[in-house]
């Protein structure tokens, strides 16, 4: 199998806070169809690097590109337009709505895959067939009718990614996707972030290690802002760096 096209890039990137450097020289490929983890311990950068990509903080050095565009000077809600698009810029579950009524509501924001305010009937038909879809996807079906305030904590989190796919994005960041899950809830989120994967790119900060060995196709480690590992899951996690880097945390 060919090596899956890059989508995402970052070449030499870094930032500092008032004369702190955060994040130095990180170079990370991000590919279509591909799951690639971040991980390292609290405060090796991982957060900021989001920040840096989905440029709500402007590097200090170094370039990325999506999709073969430089995006370095580009604005958040551009990059977003773009097909970069994190989890919790737009997951907005309203409670008191049924999981249709929001997939729904998501698929009809503006930059959603239906852009039109007032909608023909065929293109009612045609939103409410992408929704369905959408659910089906996620494995949300049995759940339509449901309100979201009462779903479990995982599949409220799916529906939160179900909504993010509203906008189709190219590549998706996930921010510890599996946080406060129990171990049922995490293997549902696992199952449902590869099915999302097998049409685009998902980036994703996880400290679930389990999870990451389960399903992320490449792990780039970072310690104290810069990269000490990359790789696969087994590469990574037999470099002596690494082991110690855990160990100390
Ligand atoms: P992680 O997500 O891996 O825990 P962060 O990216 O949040 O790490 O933080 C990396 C380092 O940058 C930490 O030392 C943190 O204190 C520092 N940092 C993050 N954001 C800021 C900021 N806005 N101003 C100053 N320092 C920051």
């Amino acid at each position: 199998v060919a090596d899956p096209r890059v989508v995402l890039s970052a070449r030499g990137l870094g930032k500092d806070f008032a004369g702190f450097t955060a994040v130095n020289d990180v170079d990370l490929d991000v590919h279509h169809a591909r799951i690639h983890a971040l991980i390292g311990p609290n405060g090796a950068g991982k957060t900021t690097v989001f920040n840096l990509l989905t440029k709500f903080l402007q590097p200090t050095r170094g370039r990325i590109e999506l999709l073969g565009t430089d995006i370095t000077q580009t604005k958040p809600d551009k990059v977003a337009r773009m097909g970069l698009v994190r989890s919790f810029q737009i997951s907005a579950v309203f409670p008191h709505l049924t999981v249709l009524e929001n997939v729904r509501v998501a698929l009809q924001r503006p930059n959603g895959l239906s852009t039109q305010f007032w909608l023909p009937l065929s293109s009612l038909d045609r939103l409410n067939a992408r929704a369905e879809a959408l659910l089906a996807d996620l494995g949300l079906t049995p759940y339509r009718d449901s309100r979201a305030a009462d779903l479990s904590y995982g599949r409220k989190r799916v529906l939160e990614i179900a909504t993010t796919l509203a906008l189709d994005p190219e590549v998706l960041l996930l921010d510890e996707p599996m946080a406060g899950m129990g171990q049922e809830d995490v293997a549902m989120v696992a199952g449902i972030i590869r099915e999302v994967a097998t049409q685009r790119a998902v980036l994703m900060v996880e400290h679930n290690l389990s999870v990451v060995a389960d399903i992320c196709h490449h792990v780039t480690v970072l310690q104290r802002g810069e990269i000490i590992a990359a790789g696969d899951y087994a590469t990574v996690s037999a470099d002596p760096r690494v082991r110690t880097a855990y160990m100390g945390n």
